[in-house]
């Protein structure tokens, strides 16, 4: 599990495009959606998530084989590293993540 980080967290927080519902959503109707082309694995939204959404780890062959030419160069430079969401159940729509990616490769995603 990756290690938060207060000052990003705080950033975040205060940040007024936050999307979502402040952490008030009821499990499974929102879920993160990663971009794969644009995310570096860079895992800020790792260190903001209060409920453990993310791991950061190497894509998939798969992943990797459907990034356009110049997203593959991107991801080859970064180690292929990626965020996957395992926990994408216990997402309860606080908005941290998409307003802390530096890449805006996070987007929040309604299941209604
Ligand atoms: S989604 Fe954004 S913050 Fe998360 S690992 Fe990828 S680049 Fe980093
Ligand atoms: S919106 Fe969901 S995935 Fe993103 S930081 Fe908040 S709880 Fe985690």
């Amino acid at each position: 599990m990756i290690p938060k980080n207060p000052e990003k967290v705080k950033a975040a927080a205060a940040n007024p495009a936050r999307p979502g519902e402040k952490c008030q959503a009821e499990p499974k109707r929102w879920f993160p959606e990663v971009d794969r082309g644009r995310c570096e694995g860079k895992k800020d939204c790792a260190e903001v998530c209060p409920h453990d959404v993310f791991v950061i780890e190497r894509m998939t062959d798969e992943e990797y084989a459907g990034l356009g030419f110049f997203e593959r160069f991107k991801a080859t430079v970064h180690g292929r590293m990626t965020a996957h969401t395992p926990n994408a159940d216990a997402c309860r729509a606080c908005g941290l993540c998409v307003v802390a990616c530096p890449e805006k490769a996070v987007r929040l995603v309604s299941n209604v």
